[in-house]
């Protein structure tokens, strides 16, 4: 079985992704940190987001996997382990730049198809049950408001040490929100045949039951 999850960013999808693989003993497929990996290789490399020929090159010469067991779930890099550095405040700002072009969508979404096929995957990202798995048996599409979603962030951060504002953390959201919409390729929507699910409201148990219920009436 294959459960989708899409949302904007800050909507809870990693947590309770990998929560929900946890209760039903699935794989956890995190795109995002592969997004995230080809953006920090790409970065410490001085390779341009839209320098497609560069790009190319170096989503050619990656290799990515996962690593861990859960709720452990590590991504290494070219044989290195850069689960901390993805989540970098400069990955973090770059990531929807460099998750854009076709070559690096197309070379990743073959791998994420590759781990699907291996069955019993929870996979989340922005493009998961629209793109990547559209006959996935069971779609999520998570939202929460902006300020829930900052204020989740900020607490986040604040675990790590990091001191930073609501307003501040609302604008980031909001212009990673509108890049990954509005891009050509790929860009952020509900996909058809998924569920709703207003996380704003919800505490994270509620919104990982509702997951878990769902997928095992779905097994029935
Ligand atoms: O989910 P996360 O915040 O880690 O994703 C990082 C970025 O990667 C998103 O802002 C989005 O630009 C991109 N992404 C994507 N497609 C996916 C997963 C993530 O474009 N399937």
């Amino acid at each position: 079985m294959i459960i989708a999850i899409d949302g904007p960013a800050g909507s809870g999808k990693s947590s309770t992704a990998k929560s929900v693989a946890m209760q039903l003993g699935f794989v956890h497929l995190d795109t995002g940190a592969m997004y995230r990996a080809i953006t920090l290789k790409s970065l410490e490399n001085s390779v341009d987001y839209r320098d497609t020929d560069s790009l190319k090159q170096l989503v050619d010469s990656t290799e990515m996997w996962f690593e861990g067991v859960l709720p452990e779930n590590r991504t290494i890099l070219d044989g290195r382990d850069v689960s901390k550095e993805i989540r970098s405040d400069e990955v973090t700002k770059n990531v929807s730049d460099y998750c854009a072009p076709l070559v690096v969508r197309e070379a990743l979404v073959e791998q994420q198809r590759k781990i699907g096929e291996r069955g019993d995957v929870v996979c989340e990202g922005r493009d998961m049950g629209s793109v990547v798995f559209p006959n996935a048996e069971l779609k999520i599409y998570m939202v929460a408001s902006v300020e829930a979603r900052a204020i989740r962030r900020q607490k986040d951060f604040e675990k790590l040490g990091v001191t930073k504002s609501v307003e501040e953390l609302i604008a980031d959201i909001n212009e990673r929100d509108h890049k990954d919409s509005s891009r050509e390729n790929s860009p952020l929507y509900r996909p058809d045949g998924s569920v709703l699910l207003d996380t704003t409201d919800l505490t994270f148990e509620e919104q990982v039951q509702f997951i878990v219920d769902s997928a095992r009436e779905l097994m029935k």
